[in-house]
């Protein structure tokens, strides 16, 4: 009995194992095919001053639209982009849409922010690509940001702070995204030359709700302590994933600058936030 019950198992799990190998292949191949066809595009979300819902800049955030299973977000493929070494081809590709397609945007002001993935500083003249590409595109550089995470930090800290460095000197200033979800303290992160740091939305999403307020109240107090730091540093700081009013409020009562999410609005594309009715 629990012989051909383990049996079954196994069977299942087989299948599953080759259902993902599958998967991964499917989704390598479609990848290339979608490098040549097209099919990635560039959608922006807007981050608002929080005391006057002012735009002051958008994020752009990579979407792949497959011929056959629809829109894809990046949590589908860019761990495979990543293992297949097409991260950079993908990447190149989608900055250089979201500058095109980003101009208009930030035509009257603010600025654009781009993901980038620790790749990139793996070899050291990462700065020379994107303002050869900021060139490329006739994109003004003081309106260009770059968004890196903590794991991009903690590579190779020397070489990542001269590439930082240069950028700046460009006027290219760089966010750490996702704070508060790797292993690095704000004490750490001061010696990195940064504008900004995006407080990771697994913080900001437990903040004023009312079936845990225990966990509302623990969110306030890290999210508090971010801010009386990063002041003191002279880092801005940016809320992720703001979604409701309470959050909105519980933010503003706190100080926070700036912030991002579904209650301001989700990504688009372009086309859709220059439409007639903005
Ligand atoms: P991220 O940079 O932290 O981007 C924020 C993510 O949160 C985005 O997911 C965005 O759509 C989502 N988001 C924004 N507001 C809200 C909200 O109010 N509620 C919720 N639940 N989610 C919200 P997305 O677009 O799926 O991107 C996921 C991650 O993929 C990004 O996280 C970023 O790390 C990476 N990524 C996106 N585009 C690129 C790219 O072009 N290159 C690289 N290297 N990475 C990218
Ligand atoms: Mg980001
Ligand atoms: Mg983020
Ligand atoms: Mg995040």
């Amino acid at each position: 009995r629990a012989k051909s019950a383990g049996r079954q198992r196994f069977v299942l799990f087989d299948d599953t194992l080759q259902q993902a190998a599958m998967d991964v292949l499917e989704i390598e191949q479609g990848l290339r095919t979608a490098l040549a066809g097209n099919q990635l595009q560039p959608y922006f979300q807007p981050l608002v001053r929080l005391a006057d819902r002012h735009v002051v800049g958008y994020e752009a955030l990579v979407r792949w639209h497959h011929p056959q299973r629809g829109l894809l977000l990046p949590g589908e493929f860019l761990q495979v982009a990543e293992d297949s070494g097409l991260m950079e081809a993908v990447d190149w590709q989608m900055y250089r849409m979201a500058c095109e397609q980003g101009g208009p945007l930030v035509e009257h002001g603010g600025f654009l922010t781009l993901n980038i993935s620790p790749r990139h500083f793996q070899n050291g003249d990462f700065d020379t690509q994107l303002l050869q590409l900021a060139a490329d595109t006739g994109f003004n550089p003081a309106q260009l940001r770059i968004e890196v995470t903590e794991g991009t930090l903690l590579g190779d800290p020397e070489a990542v702070i001269q590439v930082l460095e240069r950028l700046r000197a460009a006027c290219v200033e760089a966010a750490l995204d996702d704070f508060g979800t790797g292993y690095s303290s704000l004490g750490h992160v001061h010696q990195f030359p940064l504008k900004m740091i995006k407080i990771d939305r697994s913080f900001v999403d437990p903040l004023g709700r009312q079936e845990s307020r225990e966990g509302s109240q623990r969110s306030s107090a890290i999210i508090s302590a971010i801010l009386a730091l990063a002041r003191s540093l002279g880092l801005e700081v940016v809320a992720e994933g703001v979604e409701t009013e309470a959050q909105y409020e519980a933010l503003t009562a706190m100080g926070c600058s700036y912030a991002q999410g579904y209650l301001f609005g989700r990504p688009q594309p372009a086309a859709r936030w220059l439409g007639p009715t903005g």
